[in-house]
């Protein structure tokens, strides 16, 4: 199980604020201010509080594994604001910009997948939706293919994995997702789930900027 979104980039690229905030946390994840599932997880670590709410719920945002942290605890920062660099602090193989989005308060347990909050990137959108039984639970870990529509056919694209069951990922309470993908080439999608015997395809249209969201309902 994985709380962040993993950007790479070369050590030292600079990090920015993506919207206006105050700082909560600037410095290691060590006690009495530990934000991973265990001390010095994320090293140098900054968590801040978004000026926006969402239906009056904070939300905070966490960077980890950065090299330096630029800002200080209680400082407002502002949309575009250097805030510091990417780094291999803490539990990281190489450098990335490790970000979490975490909704009503901080916590390693309140973190949603940052692939719904994030701005996608110019000609890219998102792909979310839900894998349930005709009650409404979630299947857990259940594989989803993700294949691109183009004239001279369909090429797999991505092979998605559902949630895991507890401690899985929190799905978002308005989408009650338990599947996305960030990061997707706007297109034309077809999203098949081979479960239980069944085969079940949904075609997408992925737009820039947008998510595209799909609901399979599978019996057990
Ligand atoms: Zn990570």
């Amino acid at each position: 199980m994985h709380h962040g979104a993993d950007i790479a980039n070369p050590l030292g690229t600079p990090l920015y604020a993506p919207a206006g905030a105050t700082v909560i946390h600037a410095g290691l994840d060590q006690p009495p201010n530990v934000f991973g599932p265990y001390p010095d997880f994320f090293g140098n670590t900054l968590l801040f509080r978004l000026d926006q709410s969402w239906r009056e719920q904070p939300v905070y945002v966490l960077y980890g594994h950065m090299n330096t942290v630029d800002v200080s605890a209680g400082q407002h920062i502002e949309r575009g604001q250097p805030v510091g660099t990417v780094g291999m602090t803490g539990i990281a193989i190489g450098p990335h910009l490790h970000v979490e989005v975490r909704l009503g308060g901080s916590t390693y347990e309140q973190s949603y997948n940052p692939d719904l909050w994030l701005e996608p990137l110019p000609g890219l959108g998102v792909v979310a939706g839900q894998v349930v039984t005709p009650d409404g639970r979630a299947w857990p870990e259940a594989r989803l293919f993700l294949y691109r529509v183009e004239a001279e056919g369909s090429r797999l694209y991505q092979i998605l994995p559902t949630y895991a069951a507890d401690p899985g990922l929190r799905p978002d309470p308005d989408w009650a997702e338990n599947f996305a993908l960030a990061d997707v080439p706007a297109g034309v999608y077809d999203l098949v789930v081979r479960l239980g015997g069944q085969l079940l395809t949904q075609r997408l249209t992925v737009e820039a900027g947008r998510t595209a969201y799909a609901r399979f309902v599978v019996a057990p």
